[in-house]
């Protein structure tokens, strides 16, 4: 059996398995004006589906992560202008406006009546033969919150690996975009994680130094301080990761250094962690069978985890702005 045909017999790679987190598709999905069934939802054979890039954004509901009343859209701004960027990037224009877009991500909610949690994944392709004219879909998901204090799939072991593949580097392929590109390297880390036996990759750079995971930005924990590689590190520019940036050193008084980090310095964390939309914050426990630090998962980690959760469920008064309602 041939290199080919042996990775071929992998089992395959889905977006939740790039964060490991289980997504439950849902029934209706909006599409260039309309709600339609997700099922029916189609974008023609004939398109070149490689320029395609999308958005993946969450609401939570009002109160508790764990409840059931009332949503609200995280960071709305941060994630439709980064969406606009990547079309930028991708040579498409987007023929809404950002308003037209946040009342589809609403009409699409509310078609599916959803009352938890909600994943939004606003997905744009180019039409082949059209000049100027793209497909918009926005798809819906439920998913399973590893925030709540007490949550136990918070604490779940997670072994990473250092994948042997590197992160796209920037003048090939830009990974500040959110192309769907990009993912096919994501997919390539994550099999091979899968293969042996981990649960996660972590990239380098081209350069040799930590990047980022295959859905999710790094944080490591070091004598009390959290240290997060630059943009420059070949990562997307993470919303997640900037929300952090603000509120650790803000609202928890932890001080966050953003600098590159070698690859022995992660295996001498104390604690590390990845942090995205759809991953939430992620505890490492170990990387390349190397354990990290003594308590799993850190008090650092926890701490921001649980305030994170807090935030996001509408608690933290200061920090209302970064919430729309659905
Ligand atoms: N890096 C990659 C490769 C990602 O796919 C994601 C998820 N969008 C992130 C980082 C985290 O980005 P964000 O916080 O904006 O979700």
């Amino acid at each position: 059996m041939n290199l080919i045909n042996s990775l071929s017999l992998e089992r395959r790679i889905s977006l939740g398995d790039l964060v490991s987190v289980a997504f439950h598709g849902a029934k209706y999905c909006w599409m260039n004006g309309e709600i339609v069934e997700t099922e029916k939802a189609q974008v023609s054979a004939m398109e070149p589906i490689f320029l395609g890039f999308f958005e993946g954004i969450k609401a939570y509901v009002e109160g508790n992560v764990l409840g059931e009343d009332g949503l609200n859209i995280f960071q709305w701004g941060p994630h439709i202008d980064r969406l606009w960027r990547t079309a930028a990037v991708d040579g498409l224009e987007i023929p809404y406006t950002k308003n037209q877009l946040l009342e589809a991500v609403r009409d699409s909610i509310k078609a599916n009546e959803f009352r938890t949690n909600v994943y939004i994944q606003p997905r744009v392709w180019p039409k082949a033969n059209v000049e100027n004219e793209v497909y918009v879909v926005v798809p819906t998901w439920k998913f399973d919150t590893r925030l709540g204090k007490g949550n136990p799939s918070f604490a779940e072991k997670r072994s990473f690996m250092v994948s042997s593949w590197r992160r796209i580097a920037s003048d090939a392929l830009p990974p500040q975009a959110k192309s769907w590109a990009n993912y096919a390297n994501s997919a390539l880390a994550a099999r091979e994680a899968k293969r042996c036996g981990y649960d996660g990759a972590i990239f380098l750079d081209n350069r040799g130094f930590v990047s980022e995971g295959t859905g999710a930005c790094l944080m490591t924990v070091r004598e009390g301080k959290v240290i997060t590689p630059p943009v420059s590190a070949s990562i997307l520019e993470s919303v997640t990761r900037n929300t952090f940036l603000e509120f650790i050193p803000e609202d928890l008084g932890i001080p966050v250094v953003v600098r590159d980090i070698t690859r022995v310095e992660l295996y001498a964390s104390d604690e590390a962690f990845l942090c995205g939309t759809g991953g939430e914050v992620t505890p490492i426990t170990s990387v390349d069978d190397i354990k990290l630090g003594d308590e799993y998962p850190g008090p650092t980690t926890t701490c921001i985890a649980e305030y994170y959760s807090e935030l996001l469920a509408g608690n933290v008064k200061k920090r209302r702005g970064w919430l729309t309602p659905v």
